[in-house]
């Protein structure tokens, strides 16, 4: 069962007691009533549907009843940081500091972890 952290309770509870609300962030233009149809629609309906790490609103609708925003993998549904309404989008590079490294560092990485595994699949299968 999947955990999810609310800020208000302070503490994890079931995913069955929240409800995903949507993309977090999006602000609301200032002058909404001269906009036209196409920034509207750009506004209200479009979004964006990024594969891995997306900034969503939650609500704890079981719960405090309470929104809140959260830093959520789409890949792994893996909650990396759960935080207050109106509290501002945390950084990417502290939630997530693998990515700040070089690809190529990545690439070396995985060569090395599958030289390593190797002999070992080889002993596994004798
Ligand atoms: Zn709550």
């Amino acid at each position: 069962m999947l955990l999810i952290y609310c800020p208000y309770c302070e503490e994890e509870r079931s995913e069955l007691e929240f409800r995903n609300a949507g993309d977090a962030h999006i602000v609301r233009p200032a002058n909404i009533a001269e906009i036209s149809d196409e920034e509207f629609e750009e506004y209200f309906f479009l979004r964006d549907n990024p594969k891995g790490l997306i900034f969503e609103r939650w609500r704890h609708i079981h719960g405090c009843g309470r929104f809140f925003n959260a830093a959520r993998d789409t890949v792994s549904d893996r909650f990396y940081k759960t935080y207050k309404a109106g509290e501002p989008k945390p950084d990417i590079s502290t939630l997530l500091p693998a990515a700040a490294e070089p690809v190529a560092q990545d690439h070396k990485l995985q060569e090395q972890t599958a030289q390593e595994q190797t002999p070992q699949e080889e002993g596994f299968a004798k």
